[in-house]
């Protein structure tokens, strides 16, 4: 869990069911522990554990995540908002730290402190960062933070 915020990149296998059977899209691969973390319960209780699992980060697809059988989680069997593909500004975009979209506009809007980056990395460092738990989407927030405030500006 302490590697989650290292930008890793993931480097993606040619297994040719990498694409969101709904959105053609394709998906992004993410571990295990995401899933049993974000899964409702009755969801959770039809994981099949042993094969591999993307993310769907297209906006307008209902489809979170699927796995290698073209099996579908929709945004309604995850217990949080999905960033990507809920527009409210209640949502998260950082899950670990609670800067929701409406949190992140009122800080750049007045110049407030801490600026919502500054506040993320501090964290990271301290090694206090936990998105494959908490982040639908399994890494590291502060891609989706950046390009939040950039619209903003
Ligand atoms: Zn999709």
């Amino acid at each position: 869990m302490s590697d989650c915020c290292a930008m890793e990149e993931q480097v993606s296998e040619s297994s040719g069911s990498e694409f969101c059977p709904t959105c053609i899209a394709k998906g992004k691969k993410i571990k295990i522990i995401t899933l049993k973390s974000m899964l409702k319960p009755a969801a959770l209780d039809t994981l099949n554990a042993e094969l591999t699992h993307y993310f769907c980060s297209s906006k307008d697809c209902h489809v979170v995540y699927f796995d290698t059988d073209t099996k579908t989680y929709l945004t309604s069997d995850i217990k949080v908002a999905v960033h990507q593909k809920d527009q409210s500004l209640v949502v998260p975009v950082c899950y670990c730290f609670d800067w929701t979209k409406e949190k992140i506009k009122q800080y750049v809007e007045r110049g407030l402190t801490p600026n919502p980056v500054e506040h993320i990395r501090e964290n990271i460092k301290e090694n206090r960062c936990g998105c494959e738990v908490n982040n639908p989407q399994g890494s590291c927030c502060l891609g989706n933070v950046t390009k939040f405030m950039n619209q903003l500006l």
